[in-house]
């Protein structure tokens, strides 16, 4: 993917034109796959860029390359090993970058609110965030539900209620909240529980989305009043925010979507447009390159520390063991988990 951009440190560079190296003497055997919020470097040396759904999609049709190094944090890498063919070996430069929203719902407290649920007599249907473990995406494989993304959660939570049932969601409140809105689902419709505290299953007649209480740290700081400071400072700057923002964030924003509707707006976006984005910086400075002829700026420049554990010089220890045939950063998932989850997933991948 054309020229490396690299820091302009000699040694950044050095260890850029190593990888570069070693990425053709490996050849077709390889595919590297990179997530948006990933630094320029990586985005750069990468064969496919995406947000998570994108990217589940090319996993589940890209069989033939024996090696998949997946640069980002660990659930997406364990969502590719899923999907792909049982021969690829699925590789990670940080195994041990975990999403910290991902880490907020545990399976043992999902199984016992499961419980719960079932002993209430309402049918609810489980939907979980790809930003997930693969135990949780198996639990919603096994019990009728399925995964979504920030892409495609409008479509999921429709065939939820198309089946004329109600909604677990989780982790993530912010995304199960803002998708509700956009839905026209009201908040005496919405219950919010606190795994660790009241499970809060009592009065769920009502309820047609019950939301687990986890967040993004990366989208949670920005700000309603940051919003409405830059809008005064700046005449016709237009706000698009994603939507694990809070929904008081959402709301005085211009348009809220996923990464990937972020990208296509602003590129599609009129010359001499100014805006102003609510994600994570490595994506938005990007945007902001990429788009000369506009003005995009951070509402804050929030970075993901566990996305940035993804380094080159960590891809490249991973393509020096391949090519000296020993495996670094492999990801794994036991079969059975693994059955569930692909169950979960390729309902997804079915629904949108
Ligand atoms: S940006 Fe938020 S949701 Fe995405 S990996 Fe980082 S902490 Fe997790």
């Amino acid at each position: 993917m054309g020229k490396i951009h690299g820091s302009g440190y000699p040694e950044r560079e050095s260890t850029l034109e190593r990888i570069k190296a070693i990425r053709q003497d490996i050849g077709k055997d390889l595919l590297i796959f990179s997530h948006f919020y990933q630094d320029d470097d990586i985005v750069e040396l990468a064969d496919f860029v995406g947000d998570s759904l994108q990217l589940a999609h090319i996993a589940s049709e890209k069989q033939d390359a024996p090696y998949i190094i997946f640069c980002s944090v660990s659930f997406m890498a364990e969502m590719a090993k899923i999907l792909c063919s049982p021969k690829q070996e699925v590789l990670s430069p940080a195994p041990k970058a975990r999403c910290p929203l991902a880490e907020m719902a545990h399976i043992h407290d999902v199984e016992v609110l499961w419980k719960g649920l079932l002993a209430s007599g309402e049918e609810f249907i489980p939907v979980v965030y790809v930003n997930s473990t693969a135990e949780i995406k198996a639990f919603c494989g096994k019990n009728g539900g399925t995964v979504c993304t920030s892409s495609n959660a409008k479509k999921v939570f429709e065939w939820v209620f198309g089946k004329g049932k109600k909604l677990l969601f989780f982790p993530d409140e912010n995304l199960g909240r803002n998708t509700s809105y956009s839905l026209g689902i009201r908040d005496e419709e919405i219950k919010t529980l606190d795994p660790k505290g009241d499970k809060g299953l009592s009065d769920l007649g009502k309820v047609k989305v019950l939301l687990w209480k986890g967040f993004c740290y990366v989208h949670t700081r920005f700000l309603k009043t940051q919003i409405e400071k830059l809008k005064n400072t700046h005449d016709g700057l237009k706000v698009i925010v994603h939507p694990e923002c809070p929904p008081e964030v959402c709301a005085v924003s211009d348009l809220f979507g996923s990464t990937s509707f972020i990208k296509k707006t602003i590129e599609e976006a009129p010359s001499g447009s100014k805006w102003a984005v609510g994600t994570e910086w490595n994506f938005v400075n990007r945007l902001s390159k990429n788009n000369p002829d506009k003005t995009v700026i951070p509402i804050l420049e929030s970075r993901c520390n566990e996305m940035a554990q993804v380094t080159p010089e960590r891809l490249l220890e991973v393509l020096e063991g391949i090519a000296r045939g020993e495996l670094t950063g492999r990801v794994t998932v036991s079969d059975e988990i693994a059955d569930g989850a692909r169950v979960g997933l390729k309902r997804m991948l079915e629904i949108a």
